[in-house]
């Protein structure tokens, strides 16, 4: 089988450990890849590429806007171009329904495309300012950080690998991009598209690796001059306090316990349906997933009766055959979740559907859950308070609107939230009190390149997409001009 490597200042190489890793389908158990399983030194090699690239080549930073985004819009293209492989890919290496896979590679090429646009439009500002040295005159100009490390989860392979390589790049930024070692292939395919269309050498390096193995040195190096992850929250914090050393620059997008809050005046089967796509979607495996459901009591057991059905009903399988819902990432990530639910049935929590590993026909070898709700969840479960980061939903009860958004924000992350409700002042008072960054009202999970993502409390800091996404890369330099050259007059001796 072939090996996937490294791919470090314009250069295919592997890693100087000389060690392979399988990459599975989660769908059967089976090898579908081999890719070079990195070390630290390989890091250090990228990151001393990316600092060559950036500080003293600076082809890439130095490349007017409008030229960086024609290369953007190429890679957007040929994303598109490879479209169908690399959906493929995604569902193979990850286990999603092949039509989830195919909206995350839309979604991947339109966010080049929304970077390559952003960059060539105003940015910064010009200052009147006070005239006590004489007559001056202030700008603003936004600049690349410099060599930023980028590292990302396997839910979302390439669509999270476009999040944030994207913006950095449209920034003029060099970059080095770790992937999960779970889900590696579809960043190998981008990092082709890099290089097919020409990026400088040294300007995007590719690590392939272990968190611990080649992540640790991107935060921990003293040459890199910010860092971006998303992933769990404790990874978050360990790779917070490495990054200390030399201050750079930290973004963070965490994991999450959001609720879905659902009033008796909401369209019932609307709410029923976009509940579904908030925690079954991708497996659950959504970071803003809404696992928490609060629902007015005078409807809870129609809802929850109507829930159960639907849920009882979705097609779980293989994602090439493109299921209701897929498989779970891994046989760790399976263990885990089958974890969380054992312990939510030893805790009291009501099981209504699912609760074990979906087996039948295709499925025997694969890494299956069925779809799991949990009814008569309280606040201290663990079923309540854990991210699961599977196809399950804790339901618990409110009967005010006010202990509706109390229970909402009862949790220490902060990064998603929804309100269903046919009450517009209400929809808006209730999501206005939800401490997350994302929130939806009458809908769930929907999310654009051009609105900002990211958490509150404990699901991280930070943005990505949007405008706000593209700041992220780049520091402001404030410029102060004097209009008129020549002693100031200020000492008088
Ligand atoms: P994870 O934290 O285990 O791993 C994420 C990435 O970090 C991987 O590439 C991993 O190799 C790397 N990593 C692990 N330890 C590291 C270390 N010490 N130093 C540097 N890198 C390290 O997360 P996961 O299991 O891959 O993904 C699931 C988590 O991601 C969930 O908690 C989910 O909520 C979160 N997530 C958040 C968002 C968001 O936008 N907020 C989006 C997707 C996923």
């Amino acid at each position: 089988m072939e090996v996937r490597n490294n791919y470090i200042n314009g250069q295919w190489q592997a890693s100087v450990s000389g060690a392979t890793r399988e990459v599975i389908n989660p769908s059967n158990g089976e090898v579908i890849a081999l890719v070079t399983d990195s070390v630290a030194e390989d890091s250090k090699q990228a990151i001393a590429a990316a600092k060559a690239a950036f500080y003293q080549s600076g082809a890439w930073r130095r490349m007017a806007g409008p030229k960086r985004a024609d290369l953007l819009l190429r890679i957007a293209d040929a994303i598109a171009a490879r479209a169908d492989e690399l959906a493929v890919m995604d569902t193979l290496d990850n286990g999603k329904p092949l039509r989830e896979a195919r909206c995350d590679v839309d979604d991947a090429a339109a966010c080049f495309r929304y970077y390559a646009g952003l960059i060539t439009k105003p940015q910064g500002g010009v200052y009147e300012v006070s005239d006590g040295f004489g007559p001056m005159h202030a700008y603003s100009m936004h600049e690349p950080v410099g060599v930023c490390a980028l590292i990302t989860p396997w839910n979302y392979p390439l669509l999270m690998a476009a999040w944030k390589l994207a913006p950095a790049l449209a920034a003029g930024n060099a970059v080095v991009f770790k992937p999960s070692e779970v889900t590696p292939l579809s960043a190998v395919a981008l990092f082709e598209i890099f290089h097919q269309v020409g990026l400088p050498a040294g300007t995007a390096n590719l690590v392939l690796g272990s968190g611990p193995a080649a992540g640790q040195e991107l935060a921990a190096s003293h040459d890199v001059d910010m860092i971006t992850f998303t992933g769990s929250t404790r990874t978050g914090q360990t790779i917070a306090a490495a990054a200390v050393g030399n201050l750079k620059k930290v973004g963070l997008e965490l994991g999450g316990k959001s609720p879905n809050v659902i009033f008796a005046d909401a369209d019932l089967e609307g709410a029923v349906e976009w509940a579904m796509i908030g925690v079954f979607f991708n497996q659950g495996e959504v970071c803003s997933a809404g696992s928490r459901i609060l629902i007015e009591e005078s409807i809870k057991d129609r809802f929850v009766a109507r829930l159960a059905e639907r849920a009882r009903a979705m097609s779980i399988g293989p994602g090439m055959k493109d299921p209701d819902m897929g498989a779970i990432v891994s046989a760790a990530q399976l263990e885990k979740v089958l974890g969380h639910i054992e312990r939510a049935k030893q805790q009291g929590a009501t099981l209504v559907c699912g609760g074990v590993r979906h087996t039948e026909g295709e499925c025997a070898k694969g890494y299956f859950v069925q779809p799991t709700i949990f009814d008569n969840c309280t606040r201290d479960m663990d079923i309540v308070r854990e991210e699961v980061f599977g196809p399950v939903v804790a339901i618990q009860t409110f009967t005010s609107e006010a202990e509706a958004i109390a229970m909402a924000n009862d949790t220490p992350y902060g990064l998603a939230g929804g309100v269903f409700t046919t009450d517009g002042a209400r929809a808006l008072r209730v999501v206005k009190e939800i401490r997350a960054g994302v929130t939806w009202i009458n809908c769930y999970n929907p999310t654009f390149n051009e609105a900002p993502w990211g958490g509150y409390k404990m699901s991280g800091y930070g943005r990505d997409l949007g405008v706000n996404g593209l700041l992220e890369y780049q520091q402001v330099k404030q410029v102060n001009i004097n209009l008129q050259p020549g002693p100031v007059g200020w000492y008088q001796h």
